[in-house]
Parts: structure tokens; C-alpha cells; sequence
């Protein structure tokens, strides 16, 4: 069963309830799972079981909240070899990304959160006014409806329901109804570690249906999506019905700046890496690299000879470097970019194809290496989400940091060079959440990880993260115990003394 509503997995309950979906492994185009999709009928009743638990769990004390995590972290740690075989079966990335990366990512991540509970940060209590003290309350915000992609189907999910839960809110999450099994055994592992029914809720079932239904419910008091920038435009439409809090992680279009003095071979191998890592269906993937024209002959041949020795092919061998795509819709997706491209008179010059052979069943897609498109062609505009790195050169810095910053997007971008004031200039002058130097993709629990522009807005991981799912409360106290008020002269001008009620011994 794939819905998991207050504490247990269930059959959807509704009779709009679509008929069976194939979740299906992207490697052989074989079933993994069958699954009963839900319906509204099902958006009603996880929303009603979030609300219930929300007095509980947003009265449990940190401590009560973070024991719970720390709980999770230990069952998901002994899951791993589970996790990461579910997670690469139905979305092809191979298994020493998942087992390497996504499982203890995600285990690391509950772990933070479970320290982060605890940490709730404010201003201090104070008298700000001479007459009042002032404290703030950091407050969780209620029932949180939140949308996950398909390309981390796992660390999404623990993205989305780790910061909600740890600072007291509610969640019904809607993993892509393509990818929803890592997502359920998550919720399965919150049940076992004690989390209370109804804090966690996982759906599974259609965008169009029951993620529009979520987001527009009149219950659900903050959305939190992350997914592509048209899809998330929606859904921010939707929450703006009713004023609700949105948190909106979207697509990205990384440039890799590589300058004039950069260590070509640790660039070289950054790009492939960086370009290529989960199919290059990756929100932060280097997509544009942007190199320096004494460098860029270097760097052309270096990464077509890199990409050269890339292993694509079956997920579940251990020494598989690319997987497949994640469904035929998004390998015919990347090939039409490349297509057009290539029409456009860009030149593929490693790559560009769908594989024959053995790979033919699978939605597998070539390494693919593109030079001389235009700036302003839609391969260097928008999101291909797939193993594609164009490269284009640039004279001056000036030129470079131009070019980097010229799309709508601004999740990731990264600087190569060995000049500490190049480095910093660019880390200010490049418009995106996250900038790495000589490096390309690594995150880390306690940084932050969200857009600029149409990236979105709104931090996941880290402690900013709890800003997004907290509201702050000023609550103030009057000192004095005046029956009049001093500031109430600006009403009543100076026509009575401020008296001190009975009971109120002055000092
Ligand atoms: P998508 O936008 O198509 O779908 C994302 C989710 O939204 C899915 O669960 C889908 O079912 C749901 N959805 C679709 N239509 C909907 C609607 N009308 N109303 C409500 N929900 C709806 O994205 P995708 O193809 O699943 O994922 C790839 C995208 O996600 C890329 O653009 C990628 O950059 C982005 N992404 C961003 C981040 C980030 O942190 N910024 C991380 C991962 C992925």
C-alpha cells in the first residue's frame, strides 16, 4: 500500500482514485511497484490527521522532538542497503551514488536535525522600552503541504520533512508520483522511531490532482515545494489564494567559471564530475562551463577525453559511473536539447546520442559534451536536467561573470582559479545561493541550500532552514503596571499623571 496517512500505510480511500501506476525501474522498463494513486478524497484525510497532531507535537518539548530524530537516524542507518536499493531501482542512479551519497546524506541530515530542535535561535529577552520587556517566541506554523522532485527522491523527502517536524509543524508531503517508495519507507521509519501518527504524511499520487489539491487547501498553512520553476510559478499562484507561506526550491542552470589560472586538470575532472553526477539530473549539475580563452582547447579536449571513460550502464553494478535517465519522457526531453542544438549549428563534440545494444531498453542517454552554441540558444538558457555540459569561452573576467549570470536562474554556480581576489570577486558578483571555489556540487547538513532569482527562495538544511518553517512572535510585557499609561499623553495630551493601581508597591 502507498499512501501513509496518521501512523500507517493504506490504500487510497478515494473512488477518483486513478487506477494502478507502474513505478518503473529506468534501467530494464520493468515494474518495480504497482501503485494505487491517490486522490483528493486522500489530501482531505492526511491534511485532517496533520492537523490533529499539530497541538502534540508543536506542545512536545525539543528535547521530546529531537529524541524522535535521533531515533530516526539509528533506523535509517541500519535501512541503508535497503534505501539505496529502492532509491536506484526506481530512478536509475547508480548504486554508489545512492549508497554513497543519498542514504548518508539523508542519515546525516535526520542527525542535524535532531541536534538543530534544540537550537532554536531569537534575540534575548530585554527591555527595549524602558517600560516593557520584550521576548521573542519562535513558533512552528501549523500543517506544512510540501511537493518533492524525482531526482533525489530520499534526501528531497528528508529535506522537506526534516526542518517542518523538528521545529514543531505538521507535514503531508506528495513525493513525484513517478519516485514515491524511498519517500514512504522514510515515513515508515518515523512511525518505528515514535513519531506520533499524523505528524508525517505521505501521498502518493498526481501533480495536476493531489499536489494542486494540497497546495491549494484552505488547512495547510505553508507550502514548501521543490521542483521545476514553471510547475513551482503554479503552486506559489495557488498558496497566493489564501496568503499561505511558500518556501520554493526550483530549477538551476549552474555556470562553472573556469579563469586563465586555474589547474586545468582539477577543472577538467570538476566539469565531467560536476556535470554528469545523477545523469546530470541534478539541480545544481555545472551545465554552462564558461572557460577563460587560453585555457578552453585544454579544457575541450580534456573533459571529451574524460567523458571518454565514463561507464554508463546498469545501476545495480558497482562500478556503473552514469544510469540511465529517469523515464523515457525525460531521455526524449534531453535528446530534443541536443537536437535542436545541434540543428542550431552547435557542435556535439563527445557524445549527443541515445545508446543501441544492450542499453536500447533502458532510458539511457550518451555523456554528451556541446560547443559553439550561442548564448542566447535555449541550451545555455534552460534546464536540460541531463549528463549535458556545453562550453563556451571568454576573454575578459568581466566577460565571464557576465555570461555566468546570464539566465533567470540562480541555485549554484562555481569559480576556478588560483587568485584569492578573482576567487572572492567572484563568490560576490556571481547571483546564485551557493558558489564553490575549485569545486563543484558538495553540500553539507549545516549550510544552507536554496536559490536566488527564478531559483526560488528559502533555505533547505541548516538552521536557516527553521527560519522558513517558524514564524517569530514578539510578545511584550508592560513593567510599570500603570492604570494610565506615559505614552498615552499622545492620546489624552497632558491631562492626567500616570497612576499606580492598588497593589503595586513603587519603588
Ligand atoms: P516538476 O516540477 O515537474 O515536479 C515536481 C513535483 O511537483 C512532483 O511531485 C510533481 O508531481 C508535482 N507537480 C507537478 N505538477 C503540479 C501541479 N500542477 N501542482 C502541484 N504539484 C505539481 O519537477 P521534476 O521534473 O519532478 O523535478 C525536476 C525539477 O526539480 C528540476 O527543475 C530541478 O532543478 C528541480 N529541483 C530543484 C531542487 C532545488 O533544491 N532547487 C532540487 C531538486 C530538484
Amino acid at each position: 500500500m502507498h499512501q501513509f496517512i496518521d501512523g500507517t500505510r493504506r490504500a487510497p480511500s478515494s473512488s477518483d482514485a486513478a487506477a494502478a501506476f507502474a513505478v518503473t525501474n529506468p534501467a530494464t522498463g520493468e515494474t518495480v511497484e504497482s501503485v494505487q494513486l491517490a486522490g483528493p478524497a486522500d489530501v482531505e484525510l492526511a491534511v485532517q490527521a496533520a492537523r490533529r497532531a499539530f497541538p502534540d507535537w508543536s506542545g512536545a518539548t525539543p528535547a521530546e522532538r529531537s529524541g524522535a530524530l535521533t531515533r530516526l537516524a539509528a533506523l535509517l542507518a541500519e535501512r541503508s542497503d535497503e534505501l539505496a536499493r529502492v532509491e536506484t531501482s526506481q530512478t536509475g542512479k547508480p548504486i554508489k551514488l545512492s549508497s554513497e551519497f543519498d542514504v548518508p546524506g539523508t542519515v546525516d541530515n535526520v542527525a542535524f536535525f535532531a541536534g538543530a530542535a534544540r537550537n532554536l535561535e531569537g534575540k534575548a529577552a530585554a527591555e527595549y522600552s524602558g517600560d516593557h520587556t520584550s521576548m521573542i517566541r519562535r513558533e512552528a506554523i501549523g500543517v506544512v503541504g510540501s511537493i518533492s522532485p524525482w531526482n533525489y527522491p530520499l534526501q528531497m523527502a528528508a529535506w522537506k520533512i526534516l526542518p517542518a517536524i523538528a521545529a514543531g509543524n505538521t507535514i503531508v508531503l506528495k513525493p513525484a508520483e513517478i519516485t514515491p517508495l524511498t519517500s514512504l519507507l522514510f515515513a515508515d521509519a518515523c512511525a518505528d522511531a515514535g513519531i506520533p501518527p499524523g505528524v508525517v504524511n505521505v501521498l502518493s499520487g498526481p501533480g495536476r490532482v493531489v499536489g494542486e489539491a494540497l497546495v491549494s487547501h484552505h488547512d495547510v498553512d505553508m507550502v514548501s515545494f521543490t521542483g521545476s520553476t514553471p510547475v513551482g510559478r503554479g503552486v506559489m499562484r495557488h498558496a497566493a489564494d489564501r496568503a499561505a507561506r511558500v518556501h520554493l526550491e526550483l530549477g538551476g542552470k549552474a555556470p562553472f567559471v573556469v579563469f586563465d589560472d586555474a589547474d586545468l586538470e582539477a577543472a577538467v575532472n570538476g566539469a565531467v564530475a560536476g556535470a554528469l553526477i545523477n545523469s546530470g539530473q541534478d539541480c545544481t549539475a555545472a551545465t554552462r562551463a564558461y572557460v577563460q580563452r587560453p585555457l578552453y582547447d585544454g579544457f575541450v579536449a580534456g573533459v571529451a577525453e574524460l567523458m571518454s571513460t565514463v561507464r554508463v550502464g546498469d545501476p545495480l553494478d558497482p562500478s556503473t559511473d552514469q544510469g540511465p535517465l529517469v523515464s523515457r519522457r525525460q531521455q526524449e526531453s534531453v535528446a530534443g536539447f541536443v537536437d535542436r542544438a545541434r540543428a542550431d549549428g552547435a557542435k556535439i563534440v563527445f557524445g549527443g546520442e541515445i545508446p543501441g545494444g544492450e542499453l536500447a531498453r533502458g532510458c539511457y542517454f550518451e555523456p554528451t559534451l556541446v560547443v559553439d552554441a550561442d548564448q542566447r540558444s535555449e541550451i545555455v538558457q534552460d534546464e536540460i536536467f541531463g549528463p549535458v555540459l556545453v562550453v563556451l569561452p571568454f576573454d575578459s573576467d568581466d566577460e565571464g561573470l557576465r555570461l555566468a549570470n546570464d539566465t533567470p536562474y540562480g541555485l549554484a554556480a562555481s569559480a576556478w582559479t588560483r587568485d584569492v581576489f578573482r576567487a572572492l570577486r567572484a563568490t560576490r558578483e556571481i547571483r546564485a545561493g551557493c558558489v564553490w571555489v575549485n569545486d563543484h556540487i558538495p553540500i553539507i547538513s549545516e549550510m544552507p541550500h536554496g536559490g536566488y532569482r527564478a531559483s526560488g527562495f528559502g533555505k533547505d538544511m541548516s538552521t536557516y532552514s527553521f527560519e522558513e518553517y517558524t514564524q517569530v512572535k514578539h510578545v511584550m510585557y508592560d513593567t510599570t503596571g500603570q492604570q494610565k499609561k506615559d505614552w498615552h499623553r499622545t492620546i489624552f495630551g497632558d491631562r492626567t499623571a500616570p497612576t499606580t493601581p492598588q497593589g503595586v508597591h513603587e519603588s
